[in-house]
C-alpha cells in the first residue's frame, strides 16, 4: 500500500524535469524544475515582440546560477511585471509575470538543449488579458 502511494506521486511528476538555461552571451544562467507541457505562447504586443515561450514556475522551482547584476528591468503600463533582460546581450531569460507576481516567468526558448518543435503551447489571448484572464488560464 505504501509502495503503491510512492508510485502514483512519482508519476504524478514524471512531467516536472529539471533544466538549466541562460541569455545568450551566458552572464545569465538559471535551473528550473518545470513540466515542458505546461508552456504557453501569449499574443501580447510585448510577448510577441520578445519571442517569449512561457513557462511559469513557484519561487522554489527556480535558482538563479549567476547574473545577478548583469540584469536589468524593463517596466511599462501597470507596473507589476518585471521584464528583467541581460544588460550585455539583451536577451530576455525569464521576468516576474503580472499574472503571477509571485512566481517565475522562464523563456522555454532560453533552455539548453529544448526541441521547440516537440513543444505544443497552450494559448493565452493576453492581447485581451482583463478579459483572458477572467476565464480558465492554461498555466493553473
Ligand atoms: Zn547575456
Amino acid at each position: 500500500m505504501r509502495h503503491a502511494r510512492a508510485l502514483a506521486a512519482s508519476e504524478a511528476r514524471s512531467m516536472m524535469q529539471k533544466m538549466e538555461g541562460g541569455c545568450h552571451c551566458g552572464r545569465v544562467r538559471f535551473r528550473v524544475t518545470a513540466d515542458l507541457d505546461s508552456v504557453t505562447n501569449c499574443n501580447c504586443p510585448i510577448c510577441t515582440k520578445k519571442g517569449i515561450l512561457h513557462l511559469i514556475v513557484t519561487p522554489d522551482n527556480f535558482e538563479l546560477l549567476k547574473g545577478k547584476d548583469d540584469l536589468i528591468t524593463y517596466t511599462f503600463n501597470t507596473g507589476v511585471a518585471k521584464h528583467t533582460f541581460c544588460r550585455h546581450c539583451g536577451i530576455h531569460p525569464f521576468y516576474v509575470p503580472r499574472s503571477d507576481p509571485d512566481k517565475i516567468d522562464v523563456n522555454a526558448r532560453c533552455l539548453d538543449g529544448v526541441d521547440l518543435a516537440k513543444l505544443r503551447p497552450k494559448y493565452f489571448d493576453g492581447k485581451h488579458w482583463e478579459v483572458a484572464m477572467q476565464k480558465s488560464v492554461p498555466w493553473r
